[in-house]
């Protein structure tokens, strides 16, 4: 996280262009903890699968299912 705090410093407008990038951060830790996040529920596939952030990097990122190709909630709207 410090060298996010670094971008920030550097990119004082670059806050909602990180924003994907520190979800990613958060969904990674997660999955190494074992814990799919955030499990999609927005598809018919029941079979369990999580949502993956794009663009990671950029503005205005969007939780998307990768399995339907669909966009499923913007970033922090998620339910
Ligand atoms: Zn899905």
């Amino acid at each position: 996280m410090a060298e996010r705090q670094w971008w920030l410093d550097q990119w004082p407008d670059g806050a909602e262009h990180i924003a994907g990038l520190v979800a990613q951060d958060v969904q990674d830790r997660l999955t190494d903890s074992g814990v799919r996040w955030p499990r999609c529920t927005a598809c018919d596939d029941l079979h369990d699968h999580e949502l993956r952030i794009e663009p990671e990097l950029g503005p205005d990122p969007h939780w998307v299912c990768e399995r339907a190709g669909m966009t499923v909630s913007p970033l922090g709207d998620l339910t």
